[in-house]
């Protein structure tokens, strides 16, 4: 019989009931020191005290009001973003899937209002994601994702990550975007040198694209910086942004230029959710924490210390683990033994990660989690390894 939930994730046989920061609480009572942050979205941790407040204070003063109105949040989180960013504009979703809808759709008709609706492919990559929709599936184009799901979205084409002679070679006359993550994250933590994004961008400068960023994972402080694309001194056309933005309240957004956004006047897309005053209350928040240098200097120091420990944990537990990748706070541990082993070894030791593509495991933690948090963290994946190899022995 089909469970109630549709069965569409294989779950770990754990239900938590509460969050505190870097801590998810069990059923049980036991603590879990959480490496994940629900894949990168609690960027602030659990039960944030400055993010619960914004959310109840705009809780008690309203929730919904359509889009058929003026969003004081909204207009704030825009300027926000705008003031931070490349962006000149900003829609706001609920999700990173939405985002992507909107990229897609907002390049093409850029294209077609210029005169060249021939202009309508998309050049994406192998291993990358943008999330499960029709067009989220057709982007990514991996055989898992869209197998059986056919016939899909047209006007996507793929290459293999990191060719930049076959990414020339592919661009025609119908090319209208690059669609590309700076660091592929359920991919398997694979970042793109700040050099090839930069010849990316010169490229798509050069043969007239616009260029699509998806920051949905590793934007919003997550490397370091508030979106890992200025790590290379580059800015794109148009960026996809959600999971750390809400901080946990469902929140995306697509951040354009001027020149990208020409196309998308009054009428031409909408969102009965998106930008609702409940979370653009969080966003505003979320942003300002973020944004503040002070607290990305803070990130960047606890990157260093955790990466640091991190290498030497491989190095302890060469036939478990290969090598560590990825940039500030995203990272990913290329393993030896099977990454969903290492995992569930984790849970054992009450320590949570997330595995990906390539056989890594990925480590997101809260932009919050402490130095003390840092070495818990490495102290039970050094007992989770030593358990594992104990087992297979
Ligand atoms: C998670 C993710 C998405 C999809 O976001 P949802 O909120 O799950 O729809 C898209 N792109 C990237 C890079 C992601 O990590």
């Amino acid at each position: 019989m089909i469970p109630s939930v549709l069965p569409t994730y294989s779950r770990a046989p754990l239900a938590f009931v509460k969050g505190e920061g870097t801590w998810l609480i069990e059923a049980d009572g036991r603590r879990f020191l959480d490496l994940g942050a629900g894949i990168a979205v609690n960027a602030l941790g659990h039960a944030n005290p400055d993010l619960v407040a914004a959310l109840t204070d705009q809780a008690q003063a309203l929730w919904h009001v359509s889009n058929l109105y003026r969003i004081p949040q909204q207009q704030a989180l825009a300027d926000r973003l705008v003031e931070a960013t490349f962006a000149d504009t900003v829609f706001f979703t609920n999700s990173g899937t939405e985002s992507c809808e909107l990229a897609v759709k907002m390049a093409r008709k850029y294209w077609f209002d210029l005169g060249q609706p021939e202009k309508t492919d998309i050049i994406a990559f192998t291993g990358s994601f943008h999330g499960r929709s029709s067009a989220g599936i057709a982007a990514a184009g991996s055989e898992k994702m869209v197998k059986g799901f056919g016939p899909l979205l047209p006007g996507f084409v793929h290459l293999p990550w990191g060719d930049r002679a076959a990414l020339e070679a592919a661009i025609t006359d119908t090319t209208g975007a690059i669609l590309i993550e700076p660091i592929q994250g359920e991919g398997g933590i694979v970042p793109m040198a700040d050099d090839d994004l930069k010849a990316l961008r010169a490229l798509c400068d050069a043969r007239d694209i616009l260029l699509i960023l998806d920051e949905v994972q590793c934007g919003m402080g997550r490397t370091g910086k508030l979106f890992a694309h200025e790590w290379a001194g580059i800015t794109p056309d148009i960026m996809m942004v959600a999971k750390g933005i809400g901080g946990g309240f469902p929140l995306g957004a697509v951040l354009a230029t001027e020149r990208a956004a020409s196309g998308m006047t009054a009428g031409t897309h909408g969102s009965t959710y998106g930008g609702n005053p409940l979370g653009c209350a969080v966003g505003c928040k979320v942003m300002d924490i973020i944004s503040d240098p002070a607290f990305l200097a803070e990130v960047n120091r606890k990157a260093g210390l955790l990466r640091q420990k991190l290498e030497g944990l491989v190095a302890a537990h060469p036939e478990v683990f290969e090598a560590v990748r990825g940039s500030g706070l995203m990272l990913g541990i290329r393993c030896k033994a099977a990454n969903v082993d290492v995992v569930k070894a984790g849970y054992d030791q009450l320590v949570l990660t997330v595995p990906a593509a390539d056989n890594v495991v990925r480590l997101l933690p809260p932009l919050t989690i402490s130095d003390d948090e840092i070495d818990a963290a490495v102290t039970r994946l050094d007992a989770a390894a030593t358990a594992l190899v104990r087992e297979t022995a």
